[in-house]
């Protein structure tokens, strides 16, 4: 099965760099470069809700209609970062 951010849910395919990087520099195979790097999420604070937004905000900013956006980020709330225990699964 094709890999999809756990986090925002693209597609890694999608993701220009093929994934984000652990710590140690090899590929997530669960988090894109958008959201993940160095082992680390660049956004470690945001709530669901707020990561959504944030999603949609800069794939409008891409030109993408904000109807589209809100179809595209819909689901984020439902992925497993979101849905994980804080401290569980590594
Ligand atoms: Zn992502």
């Amino acid at each position: 099965m094709a890999g999809r951010c756990e986090s925002c849910g693209m597609p890694l395919s999608k993701d220009p760099e093929g994934g984000g990087r652990e710590a140690d520099g090899s590929r997530s195979i669960r988090y894109c470069s958008l959201c993940y790097d160095r082992g680390a999420f660049r956004h470690p604070d945001a709530t669901a809700e707020e990561f959504q937004r944030h999603c949609m905000e800069a794939l409008a900013a891409k030109g993408m209609p904000r109807v589209m956006a809100w179809l595209f980020t819909r689901g984020v709330p439902n992925l497993p970062r979101w849905t994980a225990p804080p401290h569980g699964r590594s």
